[in-house]
């Protein structure tokens, strides 16, 4: 495949689905994956013979559990002892622990050896899947993209995601938030990127799998700016799934006196079912559910009426609102001055949540004329072709602000913070702050630098320590040391300190954060990561020519049958056909090798003597 520059992708990376976009004809199209689908589940798994990634790693989770990876994205950027991690990880069935520097791994047995990743290296697999998709699509290959994050990812969760972009073999033109990318695709349709076009006041109702996030932008001149953010990192479709699973177990239980709650299987089955009723209700009134054998030989079948799931969930779809209270408050903002309403995420298709956030806007209509959850992949495709020089006249105007989830600061004397930048200040943003020496003859100075809002430091997140030695000596408070906080366009931290008197410096990024990989461990990730796909490419390899061996053998035989003298072809073809049933992971050449060998024996013209020919003396 031809490299080309021409052409960017936006990924959605999402917690539970990822979804794929890109730039062509002047639109964007949304690429679907082998199956169709427009979403791939964020799903990886590992198992005695080979590594599945999308759709195939999902639909066999119920059988390998324990390597059946999801959520990377709560893990990524995050340390093992979060208080977040720690929740999460007794909800999954899959096991994490920590190394030395408290970053998580996940642990799984692949092809019968325990392996350790970390979620950089997870999220890069399903980053490269994507990347795949859109490559099958377009028949070119892909390095350029946009992905997108969510509004309140920190600093560590940003670059993390962009080393996951790295390990995949793809180069980040920019990291996106995610309400950003949403309006994007909306501000499109509505021609806001005309310079004349008035401020817009719009809130990104984003309601997905296991994740609900509200953010209020300001849109003007085409610049977008994210005021203020809220969300519930647990609510989404999979509790709504939870709701009906329950009420249904509680039906099984007056019908058949059986309660199937500590089947794990039983209530997999039952979940899977409620899933799709769920989306089926959201388009019927009515839908019923059917499983085979649930449980104990009983079959199993309801119906549910929309008016009973949303009656099942009304709390929840509530809370939702109150949330998008929240967020406008924090942003003192009245309700009455949103323009628009954007719904994201899976789950703000369900009739009843659009039907309370309208009421709660006063009847305002919503926006939903792309889909909800490939909205925030349309905008980052807009913004790839933008950066990537690929877009017409029409998007290049487009200009995209962001702003510091949190603030950025250093520790002083005392475990105080010092905010050098202030949360919700637009990227990219430099600052200077000068600090002085706190002692007599004081040569060196260590700082760490956190983000968060605490007066404390250490009750905020440490992103890493930097040191500038060579100061002069001198009283305490006499020597100046300047420091520069420099956030870059994706929201990347650097940090400079600098003894004017001296003439001392360090330029680096904070190389004390322990979360943060190495480019050396960057690279090494970047060689296993070729070394798994290699691979996956030769298990396909070896399993598409067993395929062809044992297709061959089955033709031949059907070949041959009812016709006579060819008992030799029958005994190798059946020979052929139990070798390849009791080899089922031999190499793809033992196969060609063995397929060689019986097309030499069924293609022969053999038969009987039908004289001794030597002559007669
Ligand atoms: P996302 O992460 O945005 O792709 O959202 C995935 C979630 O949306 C899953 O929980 C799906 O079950 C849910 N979802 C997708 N389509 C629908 C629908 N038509 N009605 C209700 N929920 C849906």
């Amino acid at each position: 495949m031809a490299n080309n520059d021409d052409i960017a992708v936006g990924i959605d990376l999402g917690t539970t689905y990822s979804c794929v976009g890109v730039w062509q004809h002047n639109r964007v199209e949304i690429i679907a994956n082998d199956l169709g689908n427009r979403t791939t589940p964020s799903c990886i798994a590992f198992t005695k013979t080979q590594r599945f990634i999308g759709e195939a790693a999902a639909h066999q989770a119920a059988l390998n559990p324990v390597n059946t990876i999801f959520d990377v994205k709560r893990l990524i950027g995050r340390r093992f002892t979060d208080s977040t991690v720690q929740n999460d990880l007794k909800l999954w069935p899959f096991k994490v622990t920590s190394d030395h520097t408290q970053r998580p791994k996940v642990v799984v047995d692949y092809k019968g050896v325990e392996k350790q990743f970390s979620p950089e290296e997870l999220s890069s697999m399903v980053l490269f899947k994507m990347k795949e998709i859109a490559e099958n699509y377009l028949g070119k290959s892909i390095e350029n993209v946009v992905v997108t994050i969510p509004a309140h990812f920190s600093d560590s969760q940003r670059q993390a995601t962009k080393d996951a972009a790295t390990i995949a073999g793809l180069n980040v033109l920019r990291i996106l938030v995610e309400p950003t990318a949403a309006a994007v695709a909306y501000g499109l349709d509505k021609e806001l990127t005309s310079r004349s076009a008035r401020e817009k006041i719009v809130l990104i109702f984003d309601l997905g799998g296991g994740t609900f996030d509200v953010s209020l932008l300001n849109i003007k001149n085409g610049r977008f700016e994210v005021l203020a953010t809220a969300g519930d990192t647990h609510l989404g479709g999979e509790d709504f799934d939870n709701r009906l699973v329950n009420h249904l177990v509680d039906e099984f239980k007056m019908k058949h006196g059986k309660d199937i709650s500590q089947n794990a299987k039983s209530l997999r089955r039952l979940r899977n079912a409620c899933e799709k009723a769920k989306r089926f209700l959201s388009q019927n009134v009515v839908a019923t559910i059917n499983v085979d054998y649930l449980y104990e030989g009983e079959d199993f079948s309801s119906d549910i009426t929309r008016a009973r799931f949303e009656d099942l969930n009304l709390d929840l779809f509530k809370s939702c609102l109150e949330t998008v209270a929240k967020c406008l408050k924090d942003a003192k903002m009245d309700k009455s001055r949103v323009d628009d309403v954007v719904l994201v995420g899976g789950s703000s298709r369900i009739p009843k949540v659009q039907q309370l956030l309208q009421e709660f806007f006063d009847g305002k209509p919503l926006c939903r004329s792309i889909n909800p959850d490939e909205a925030v992949a349309y905008g980052a495709a807009v913004q790839a072709a933008v950066l990537n020089g690929a877009g017409n006249h029409h998007i290049r105007d487009l200009v995209l602000l962001d702003v510091t989830p949190l603030s950025l600061g250093v520790q002083l004397l005392g475990k105080k913070m010092s905010i050098v930048i202030p949360r919700n200040t637009r990227i990219p943003a430099s600052k200077e702050m000068t600090y002085y020496t706190s002692e007599d003859d004081q040569i060196s100075v260590w700082f760490p630098v956190y983000e968060g809002e605490r007066t404390r430091s250490t009750d905020n997140n440490l992103l890493g320590e930097i040191t500038l030695c060579g100061l002069p000596p001198a009283p305490r408070g006499e020597v100046e040391v300047v420091i520069r906080f420099n956030i870059d366009a994706n929201g990347v931290l650097h940090v400079t300190a600098v003894c004017k008197v001296s003439g001392v410096k360090t330029d680096t990024t904070i190389t004390g954060d322990k979360r943060r990989h190495s480019k050396d461990e960057i690279d090494m990730m970047i060689q296993e990561a070729r070394m798994y796909r290699a691979e996956d490419e030769n298990f396909k390899k070896n399993i598409q020519a067993m395929n062809d061996f044992e297709d061959y053998a089955y033709n031949m035989r059907s070949a041959i049958k009812d016709k006579r003298m060819e008992g030799r072809k029958e005994r190798a073809i059946e020979e052929a056909i139990v070798w390849v049933k009791a080899n089922r992971s031999a190499e793809a050449n033992e196969y060609e090798a063995k397929k060689q060998e019986l097309r030499a024996i069924c293609s022969s013209r053999f038969g009987y003597f039908i004289a001794n020919l030597k002559l007669p003396v």
